[in-house]
């Protein structure tokens, strides 16, 4: 059996490596936004880069006197390989249009904000389901962030992946 203290300290490696792979993985959507001329969601990925990253310095600093355990990633009890909130490589075409990323992030966060409601249900303690009710608090305002962002995006251009000029393989 596992203390509550143990528990709290492997909810909250949990939740650093959902809030340090989607601050990763903003700025890597950032970045390819950038490179698709798409400076509007540049710049809104860089922001929820930076407010993934700052939130990732709270949990930091509240779980500094816990025994946090060093997770492999593989260790991690989530299913696949990445974490909740990160979206999957799979998913990022190299000619991702803006609607694509948002619509990727969008689910990552509903992933996430799934995994802490869970927790915030089912834990024995009393303090993790309030810790992990916050937590998914903080990511429902992430998902309206994004449905907004979605709302204002037009339709998909039917021909998003042509790429007239592809890239030339190495072989
Ligand atoms: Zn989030």
């Amino acid at each position: 059996m596992k203390s509550v203290e143990q528990e709290i300290a492997d909810f909250y490696a949990h939740a650093l490596a959902i809030e340090r792979e989607a601050a990763a993985r903003y700025k890597e959507l950032a970045g390819q936004m950038a490179t698709h001329n798409n400076p509007a969601l540049a710049a809104l990925f860089e922001e929820m880069s930076r407010l993934e990253a700052r939130h990732l310095k709270e949990l930091e600093s509240r779980c500094a006197d816990l025994p946090i355990p060093a997770y492999q990633p593989w260790q991690y009890r989530w299913h696949g390989t990445e974490s909740p909130e990160s979206v999957p490589y799979d998913e990022v075409h190299y000619l991702m249009t803006g609607r694509h990323a948002l619509e990727g992030a969008l689910a990552a966060e509903r992933r996430a904000c799934d995994y802490f409601r869970d927790i915030a249900a089912n834990a024995a303690d009393q303090d993790l389901r309030r810790l992990a009710a916050d937590l998914a608090e903080e990511e429902e305002a992430h998902i309206r962030h994004f449905e907004r962002a979605l709302a204002n995006q037009g339709p998909l251009a039917p021909d998003w992946d042509h790429d007239p000029d592809p890239p030339q393989s190495l072989d």
